[in-house]
Order: structure tokens, then C-alpha cells, then sequence
């Protein structure tokens, strides 16, 4: 008998279990499609790309998208312990002021950002210490990076060049400008919401991790959701929830659940012949992500990451935690506002120290650094769909790149910056020819045909079971499922409007929010936050 099943042991699932067990009085179960987070490729930060189409990855494609080429998108997703976060790129990035007010504005009171601050902050564990904007107690290591690449230096220094600012906290007082990013990582490792949430978590008796469960469904007793059927071994088990059951399979898995559990589109769900439970035409609706196109040149000087994976950096790496293999690829960037922004950042940069090209799989001879403008808010919308009634089968991910023009208007914005950056005095030490596009792209007409050939997803996927009070929205401000009962869906899946940068911190936030919500303690007076307690010390 469990009080609580949680599916799906992402960033926001770790976060989760960790927090309901505190109360040793509740019993809570996390069940996990994934294995265990044992992979040394997961901890050594430089690795993730070689978890792609592995055993800890979906491995997910999305439909031919029409903007793109025809081309499917590969969408890697976590499948394991810490689900994404363990083999994301570790940008540790809140989003904009505006994004959480933008949600509190749609109707969802308590969403707003001088709301959701104090949840950031008690996540936190910042290197440099609490301030204003930043927690030190926390569980979650945000770092800055132990070893910088030149290259990113560079970028940094090609942004003031510019006439473009500094940027010394992207998730400070301002968002705006050009700077490093920090990292969640501990002590040069990454620091998955598996290890800082879970694995603390788990010797307490009150909480059971199954690994290896994929969650096949939810079983509702009329409109009260009950039973969770899962994977154990080669057959399948159930479990009862006593209290309420919690979907945190992230923006591809909890729309899937939720549909092959008879919650979503009706019409769709009779096509596959699922029961209709609960006819919520908003799930697997909303979809959005952050397009990010490559801008790829030649380095004339061996100091990109191409060479990292020698034996001497691997021996800096295990004796002092140091050196390239530290890196996560994208270790400065910006925050910039084009021609169509209005007072917010339209536009980030990542700037990546080598050839990324098909998320790594692509490799040249040589160096070579990739700029990469990426499309902050989206004005184009996909949708996740079943392809089959059979919870082992990937959806339909269509995530419609692109299909409104203005969405290309600022990534074509964004290729000419990153053109003008490479060409700055401080890149000249670096700057070789051109690869992609090369120099004979000289009109916005080659330009686009650019865009569509090497735009991929930057890995945001969010929005498909969204929050409000719509006819299209899923959850409600307390991310209770509309017209069912003791059901929530907690992960990236809920936000209204994808948030103007990584995605990572905002749902380890909606996570301590949501844990907040279901202990009872939402509305609590700032003196009993975590923020509230730091400010009377
Ligand atoms: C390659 C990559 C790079 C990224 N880089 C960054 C970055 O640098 N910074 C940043 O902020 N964000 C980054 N992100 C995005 C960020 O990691 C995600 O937004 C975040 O982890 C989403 O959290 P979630 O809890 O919604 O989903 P997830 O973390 O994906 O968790 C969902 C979990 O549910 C499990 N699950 C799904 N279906 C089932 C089922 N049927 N049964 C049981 N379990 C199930 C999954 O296996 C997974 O463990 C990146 C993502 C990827 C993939």
C-alpha cells in the first residue's frame, strides 16, 4: 500500500519522491522505465552525447517536419534514473522574469516569478553562496565551469565586441548580455536531480524505487484515478494509491499515459479504442521547444574539444576532477533581443567548443567551434499523438518546426549574428573557413535553406499537458487533472508557454512547488520560506 506512485524518476520525479518522503509518515513509491544510473558516460560530464541512442535513452524521432527538409528529428530523453537530467548538457538557466509572470497572468495564481524564486532558491546550492537571487542549501550543485575552453572565452569576449553587455548571472537581475554559463555539477560531476535529490533519499523506509517499470497505465476507480500497472520482470504488477497518483513521465510520456489511460482528445482515443475516461482535448496539444541551428567554422588552432578524450586529460580528469572532459560542450552563451523582441530576450546563444553537428554523431577531421542561435519563444505549436494502443510503442511527436514565419524570421536573425561574431577581432585568432554554411550562402534565400537542413531540437520539448483553466488546458494551478481526481501531472509537460531558456531548473522548480502544494503548505507566508528564513537570518 502506497499513499503516493510517482511515475517517471526524471528531473522533476527525483525531486518529488525526495520531498514527499521527508514526511516519514507517508509511504511513496517512484517507478522508473529506465535502469539505474550507473553508467560512467552519465557522470563524466563531457560524455552525454554518448548516451544518445543508447540504453539510457528513448531514442524518439519525430515525424518528417515539413519546415525542416521532410527531415525526422531525433529527440533523445532520459531513460533512467534522473530521466534527462542525467544526460542533459547541465546548463543551469531559470528563464526570464516574464515567463513566470506570463503563467501567473494566463490564470495561475501563485506562478509568478517573485512566486516561484524562493522554490529556485531552495533547490539551490550555489557555489558562490546565497545572495539576493541564489540558495546555498539546497540539494542541487549549480557550479561554474572548473576548466573554460578559449574558444568560449572568445565568444564572450566577440558578444562585447559587439556592443553587447556582459552578463556576470544569466539568472540574476537581468537575463540580457553574453557570459558562461554555470553548470549542475558536483565537484566536476554532473549532478543529475538523481544525485542530488534521490539517491540522499534513498535509504529512507518510507520510499521504494523501482527501476525497470514501465508504466503501462492508470486505472481510474468511476473518476478517481487508483491503480498503476506496470512492468516487473517479464510480466506485469499493479499497485493501488491511497492518496493521489503522480504522472512526472515528462512532455513525451505523461501526454502518452495519460491517453492510453482514456484522458485526452476523445474522438483520438476511440480510433486506438481506449475508454474514454475523461474527454481533455488539450492533452498532447501545446507542444513547443527551442529550434536551435548550428553555425559551424574551422578552428585553425588545435584547443577545441576534439582532442579531449586523450589519456593524459583522462588522468587530470580522475585525479583532479578537471580539465576538457568537464566540459559540457556549450560552456558560454547569450541571452539577446532581435528586431522582432519586444523587452525580452527572443533569441539564446550556445556556443558549442567543436564540430556539433547531428547532435555529435557527425565528426570531421580537425577543429572546428559551432554557434548556436536558438528560437526562444516559438510561435509554432506540435502535438504528441498515439500511434497505437500499446504502451510500448513511441508516439507521434510532431513538433512543427518552424511553421510560422516569424519563428524562421529570428533564427535567420540569429544565423547573421552569429556570422558577425565569428568575424569579430576576437575570434581571429581561431576563425577558419566557413563549413556551414559556407561562404557561398550569401542571400537570405541560402540562409533559410541553411536553417532547414541543420536546425535541430535543442532539447526542450514542453507544454503538452498544460496548465490553466482553458478548454485546452490538462492541469489545473495546482496541477490537479481537470475532470478526474487523485491524479497530477508535475514535469515539463505543464508549462503554458515554454520559458526563455533550459528547461531543467524551471521543472526541478515546478517539482518544489508542486511538493509544497501537495503537503499542504501552498500560501505559506514568505517568513516560512526557505527565501523568508534567509532574508531574517
Ligand atoms: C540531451 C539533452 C540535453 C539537455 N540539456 C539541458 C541543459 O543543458 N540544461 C537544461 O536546463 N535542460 C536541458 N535539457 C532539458 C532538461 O533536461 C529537461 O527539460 C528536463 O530534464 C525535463 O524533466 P522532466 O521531469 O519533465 O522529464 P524527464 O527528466 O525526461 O523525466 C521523465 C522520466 O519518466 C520516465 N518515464 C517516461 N515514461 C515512462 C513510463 N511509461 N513508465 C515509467 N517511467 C517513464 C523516463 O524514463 C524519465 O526518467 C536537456 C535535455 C536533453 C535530452
Amino acid at each position: 500500500m502506497y499513499d503516493y506512485i510517482i511515475i517517471g524518476a526524471g528531473s522533476a520525479g527525483c525531486v518529488l519522491a525526495s520531498r514527499l518522503s521527508e514526511d516519514p509518515s507517508v509511504k511513496v513509491l517512484l517507478l522508473e522505465a529506465g535502469g539505474r544510473d550507473t553508467r560512467k558516460e552519465i557522470h563524466i560530464p563531457l560524455a552525454f552525447s554518448k548516451l544518445f541512442k543508447g540504453p539510457c535513452d528513448w531514442t524518439y524521432f519525430t515525424e518528417p517536419e515539413a519546415q525542416l527538409g521532410n527531415r525526422s528529428l531525433f529527440w533523445p530523453r532520459g531513460k533512467v534514473l534522473g530521466g534527462s537530467s542525467s544526460i542533459n548538457a547541465m546548463i543551469y538557466i531559470r528563464g526570464n522574469r516574464a515567463d513566470y509572470d506570463c503563467w501567473r497572468d494566463l490564470g495561475n495564481p501563485g506562478w509568478g516569478y517573485d512566486d516561484v524564486l524562493p522554490l529556485f532558491m531552495k533547490s539551490e546550492n550555489q557555489e558562490h553562496g546565497a545572495s539576493e537571487y541564489h540558495g546555498a542549501a539546497g540539494p542541487l550543485r549549480v557550479s561554474d565551469l572548473r576548466t573554460v575552453n578559449p574558444l568560449s572565452s572568445a565568444f564572450v569576449a566577440a558578444g562585447q565586441e559587439s556592443g553587447f553587455a556582459r552578463n556576470h548571472d544569466f539568472n540574476g537581475a537581468s537575463q540580457e548580455g553574453f557570459g558562461f554559463y554555470q553548470v549542475t555539477q558536483s565537484n566536476g560531476r554532473r549532478h543529475s536531480a538523481a544525485a542530488a535529490f534521490l539517491h540522499p533519499a534513498k535509504a529512507r523506509k518510507n520510499l521504494t524505487v523501482k527501476t525497470d517499470a514501465h508504466v503501462f497505465g492508470i486505472y481510474f476507480e468511476g473518476k478517481r484515478a487508483a491503480i498503476v500497472s506496470f512492468q516487473e520482470g517479464s510480466g506485469s504488477r499493479q499497485e493501488r494509491a491511497e492518496r493521489e497518483i503522480i504522472l512526472c513521465a515528462g512532455a513525451i510520456g505523461s501526454p502518452q499515459l495519460l491517453m492510453l489511460s482514456g484522458v485526452g482528445p476523445a474522438a483520438h482515443l476511440r480510433h486506438f479504442d481506449v475508454p474514454v475516461v475523461c474527454d481533455l482535448p488539450g492533452v498532447g496539444a501545446n507542444l513547443q521547444d527551442h529550434p536551435c541551428t548550428g553555425v559551424v567554422y574551422e578552428c585553425t588552432k588545435p584547443v577545441s574539444l576534439a582532442s579531449a578524450e586523450s589519456f593524459s586529460n583522462l588522468v587530470r580528469y580522475i585525479i583532479s576532477k578537471k580539465g576538457p572532459l568537464t566540459s559540457n560542450v556549450a560552456e558560454s552563451g547569450a541571452f539577446i533581443r532581435t528586431s522582432a523582441a519586444g523587452p525580452v530576450p527572443d533569441l539564446q546563444f550556445h556556443f558549442g567548443v567543436g564540430y556539433f553537428v547531428d547532435h555529435g554523431f557527425r565528426q570531421i577531421k580537425g577543429h572546428a567551434f559551432t554557434l548556436g542561435p536558438t528560437l526562444l519563444h516559438p510561435h509554432s505549436r506540435g502535438e504528441i499523438k498515439l500511434r497505437s494502443s500499446n504502451p510500448l510503442d513511441a508516439p507521434s511527436i510532431r513538433a512543427n518546426y518552424l511553421a510560422d514565419p516569424r519563428d524562421m524570421d529570428v533564427l535567420l536573425e540569429g544565423v547573421k549574428l552569429s556570422r558577425a561574431l565569428a568575424a569579430t577581432k576576437a575570434f581571429a585568432p581561431y576563425c577558419g573557413s566557413a563549413l556551414h554554411p559556407g561562404p557561398a550562402a550569401k542571400d537570405d534565400q541560402a540562409l533559410r535553406a541553411h536553417i532547414a537542413q541543420y536546425t535541430e531540437t535543442l532539447y526542450h520539448p514542453v507544454g503538452t499537458c498544460k496548465m490553466g483553466h482553458d478548454a485546452a488546458a490538462v492541469v489545473d494551478s495546482e496541477l490537479r487533472v481537470h475532470g478526474v481526481e487523485g491524479l497530477r501531472v508535475v514535469d515539463a509537460s505543464i508549462m503554458p508557454a515554454v520559458v526563455g531558456g533550459n528547461t531543467n531548473a524551471p521543472t526541478i522548480m515546478i517539482a518544489e512547488k508542486a511538493a509544497e502544494m501537495i503537503k499542504g503548505r501552498a500560501g505559506m507566508r514568505p517568513a516560512d520560506t526557505y527565501a523568508g528564513s534567509l532574508q531574517s537570518r
